[in-house]
């Protein structure tokens, strides 16, 4: 679980404004936050400082003065060479890492093929964060901090990943093996992918503006989950659900988490070629071909992913009954089973008592690499909150 940050100095909340809505006039900003026009020229004036944002040319704004005229006013824009947070996402296959800067600007994308082997992790470690450090290097930018997202149970602290089925990690203490190879004051943060999914659908994607966001992601190898709060204080809270091991079957296959019946084992995308009657469910590639295959109306491949959709309807229900939330957002391929077999899992759905009580709506994920964008996000928080303080104390590399 990971606790937002304090409440924001005006700086921040305008910061914050740019960082999730774009470019802006001055007027409109005002008017948004509800602040005095001094407090918001003294923000603006401050950011300018800072280099984090750029004020622009005068632009009329949509707010109308007492005769009814439109006002002109300076547009706000990000800086261009502003902060960036450095995202990376592991896998089984390797890591994925992005520099991230604020508004969701992706400035550079690498893939990093990795072979987990127990008995050289060290040093596929190493290597990815050697990768980190040419890639903070390159930007010539401050950078803010290093966010993993790990398929896996995370310490409270963050720094931990406990466990990672299908990477066969136990106890790694990532975030210290990493630092020891980064620049002095780099620090690195680990949390679960599911989690950093959910944060990045809620602030930036399809669970914009939820109370409750639910959020089920699977890329290819098990299910994850989490539960994003949007109420006043607590907005941005978020709780990991080891959803995958909810159990369908107590008489079910087993589960390499030590229970039977799990429900990944029955609508992740290896229980998706599995199906489809093919005897080599691991590759990624292969569940990815029979969406494409469904997409097409291929009817083999369609049965397939409706019969994988309705066990995960099965389980999406009893999750909107203990959980309740108002909105459901499917990421990865369980979004693709969503827009193949919408009637299917909807209709399980609407078998929550607690769904049709709350009205809650399902849809798919809207984002490309959430959960690069959503370790980014949790990364600028702090900045988000208290903009000038964060940049006076700024000890970081890089800039
Ligand atoms: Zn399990």
């Amino acid at each position: 679980m990971t606790r937002p940050g304090q409440r924001p100095t005006t700086p921040g909340r305008l910061l914050a404004l740019l960082h999730r809505r774009g470019t802006i006039t001055r007027a409109e900003a005002t008017a948004h936050l509800g602040t005095a026009r001094s407090a918001m020229g003294e923000a603006v004036a401050e950011l300018a400082g800072l280099g984090l944002v750029r004020v622009g040319a005068e632009a009329t704004s949509p707010q109308r003065d007492s005769a009814g005229r439109g006002r002109t006013s300076p547009t706000l824009d990000l800086a261009e060479d502003g902060p960036v947070s450095v995202a990376v996402h592991f896998h089984p296959s390797g890591a994925d890492l992005a520099v991230i800067g604020l508004g969701g600007f992706t400035a550079s994308l690498e893939q990093i093929p990795v072979a987990w082997r127990h008995e050289d992790l060290e040093s596929s470690l190493q290597q990815v964060a050697q990768r980190i450090r040419a890639a903070v290097t390159r930007s010539g930018r401050i950078c803010v901090g290093v966010g993993v997202g790990v398929a896996g149970v995370v310490s409270g602290d963050g720094r931990t990943v406990l466990s990672a089925l299908y990477l066969g990690w136990t106890e790694v203490p990532l975030a210290e093996i990493l630092e020891t190879f980064l620049p002095d004051g780099l620090r690195v943060s680990i949390h679960n992918d599911a989690a950093l999914t959910a944060l990045a659908e809620f602030r930036r994607g399809a669970g914009r503006g939820a109370s409750t966001l639910l959020v089920l992601s699977c890329e290819h190898t098990g299910i994850g989950g989490a539960l994003v709060s949007g109420h006043g204080s607590t907005e941005g809270l978020r709780h990991t659900l080891e959803a995958g091991h909810l159990v369908l079957d107590l008489y079910g296959p087993p589960c390499p988490c030590g229970q039977r019946g799990c429900l990944e084992l029955y609508c992740d995308g290896r229980a998706l070629v599995k199906a489809t009657g093919h005897d080599h469910p691991d590759a990624p590639s292969g569940s990815r071909a029979i969406i494409l295959r469904a997409r097409d109306g291929e009817p083999d491949a369609h049965r397939a992913v409706r019969d994988v959709a309705n066990r995960l309807g099965t389980g999406l229900a009893s999750l909107v009954n203990v959980l309740g939330p108002d909105r459901v957002v499917l990421a990865g391929i369980l979004g693709d089973y969503l827009a193949l077999a919408a009637d299917d899992l909807q209709a399980h759905l609407h078998a929550s008592i607690v769904a049709r009580l709350h009205q809650t709506t399902l849809t798919s994920a809207a984002l490309d690499r959430p959960v690069l964008l959503g370790a980014a996000e949790h990364l600028f928080e702090p900045l988000l909150a208290d903009p000038v303080q964060e940049m006076r104390n700024a000890a970081f590399p890089g800039g």
